[in-house]
């Protein structure tokens, strides 16, 4: 089973809006874990912020697939941004 094939078995076991909550759910965690870092409340755990990372990950790869974003249409709009980051850089870079 590719990544594909688990991403379109969530959506038929769990449902569009199971899996968007689910998306919420896991940005809250990664939020969650990142303000725990930085206030200090928990020391830096580089091993759960991967973890809270890649689960993010998977559920945005997730979420492009559900609402069909084209890589090409992701990478258009990536680019876009990345362009006016580095023009918003250019006195900054080499
Ligand atoms: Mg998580």
């Amino acid at each position: 089973m590719n990544e594909a094939e688990i991403f379109h078995s969530c959506l038929v076991k769990w449902g569009r809006v199971s899996q968007t909550l689910m998306i919420i759910e896991e940005l809250i965690e990664f939020q969650l874990e990142l303000m725990h870092t930085l206030r200090s409340i928990k020391p830096f755990d580089r091993e759960k912020l991967m973890e809270e990372y890649v689960d993010v990950s998977i559920m945005l790869e997730q979420f492009r697939t559900m609402y069909y974003f084209g890589e090409d249409e992701i990478l258009k709009i990536k680019t876009r941004k990345l362009n006016r980051l580095k023009e918003l850089l250019k006195d900054e870079l080499p």
